[in-house]
């Protein structure tokens, strides 16, 4: 976590920013919508704080929200969480997932994951002691090799933590293999920790949450986030939901951690949960679109790139342009083409970069003329 001269590391999204920034590119690295949410949901907000909704909420969150998350879940996947016990409202996913390590894993138990993966995931293992195994995903289409996925897991596996939709590269996992996933949790006894943020981030494939599946759920923790869904990234509004006695457990560190956090904006996010299934549909389309507007300003500028299924990213491979180290080529790209990516080596660890080298991820959570200007900047690469 620190630099060898002992200074703090940014991470990779900050200092792809700052770069955006220094040299006025258009920002493709981090991953915010450039947009507002919602007019309801911004109004709820501001009502909330009007109306004193300004003092600490209960730790596991305000009610408003923890009934509204519920219903939720039951809306859209036929889920029946009870409010009172198995959810958890934290700051962010970030927290759901610190909080959720911290609390489940003891020092030097393992911890599988797919790779890349979201890089905060390194750090929270390393942070809660634990072993990080990760099992490659392999092109075409960032897919897990089931073998390699069996190997992985064993009974030295506390957690198999999951995230579908896939972070970086847009990957939505099938069924099979998250079947496969609660079939080794089993053998294993292990638990199964899923970072859903991008659920509602999907195009033309269903959402599956691994917690649907049979003997899944005892043994599930799903974690979401406002953020995506409600282009409110800043607000820091997440939550996560499963057995009550494993939520008591995450809920004795989040108090430690953040204690609680957002009051006027748990409001807000319930008024967001609540908003009809066309809104719902009408985020996907509309990021959809977005998508293929920067899939088709890559293919021209001469990338090969893998078509995402869902969330808000698209991976361009850079060697297609003569560049074998990503890294190198996202260092270079503001001043060839006034753009901003992040190398794929930044969700990666050193046993595994080198399959990734030449990968680079692209956001797409921007509006159509910021894409439409990113593709013309990028047509002169070629
Ligand atoms: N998980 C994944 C896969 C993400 O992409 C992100 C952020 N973009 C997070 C977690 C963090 O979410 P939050 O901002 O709600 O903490
Ligand atoms: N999740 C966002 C991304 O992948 C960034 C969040 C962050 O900066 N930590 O770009």
């Amino acid at each position: 976590l620190l630099a060898a001269d002992g200074s703090v590391t940014a991470s990779i999204f900050a200092e792809m920013s700052a770069l955006a920034m220094r040299t006025g590119s258009i920002n493709l690295g981090q991953g915010f919508p450039d947009e507002d949410g919602p007019a309801e949901v911004l109004e709820a907000a501001r009502q909330a704080i009007a109306d004193g909704v300004n003092q600490y909420p209960p730790g596991r969150g305000d009610p408003i929200l923890l009934d509204a998350i519920s219903r939720h879940q039951l809306r859209f996947y036929g889920l029946t969480v009870d409010p009172a016990t198995e959810i958890l409202v934290t700051a962010g996913a970030t927290e759901a997932l610190a909080a959720t390590i911290l609390a489940l894993l003891e020092p030097g138990d393992e911890v599988v994951t797919f790779e890349p993966f979201y890089d905060a995931y390194g750090g929270l293992i390393a942070l809660g002691g634990g072993i990080h195994r990760t099992v490659p995903l392999h092109s075409p289409g960032f897919q897990p090799e089931e073998s390699e996925l069996r190997a992985a897991v064993s009974d030295r596996t506390r957690l198999i933590l999951i995230n579908n939709p896939h972070n970086p590269t847009g990957t939505v996992f099938s069924t099979e293999t998250l079947a496969l996933i609660v079939e080794l949790a089993h053998r294993h006894n292990a638990l199964i920790v899923t970072d859903e943020v991008y659920e509602h981030l999907t195009f033309g494939v269903p959402h599956i949450p691994i917690t649907t599946l049979p003997g899944a759920a005892e043994r599930t923790i799903t974690i979401s986030s406002a953020g995506k869904t409600f282009n409110t990234t800043g607000w820091k509004i997440g939550w996560l939901s499963a057995p009550a006695p494993i939520v008591t457990a995450i809920l004795a560190v989040k108090q430690f951690l953040s204690y609680v956090n957002g009051a006027p904006f748990q409001p807000a996010i319930a008024r967001g949960l609540d908003l009809p299934d066309s809104f719902y549909t009408g985020i996907a389309t509309d990021l959809a679109a977005k998508r293929d507007v920067l899939a088709e300003g890559l293919r021209t500028a001469g990338f090969e790139i893998t078509v995402p299924q869902g969330s808000y990213f698209i991976v361009a491979d850079a060697q297609s342009l003569g560049y074998a180290e990503g890294a190198e080529f996202c260092r270079a790209l503001p001043e060839l083409a006034g753009v901003v990516g992040v190398p794929l080596s930044a969700f990666t660890s050193p046993d595994h970069r080198h399959r990734y080298a030449s990968l680079v991820r692209f956001a797409y959570c921007k509006r159509v003329e910021v894409l439409e200007q990113a593709a013309t900047q990028l047509a002169g690469l070629s």
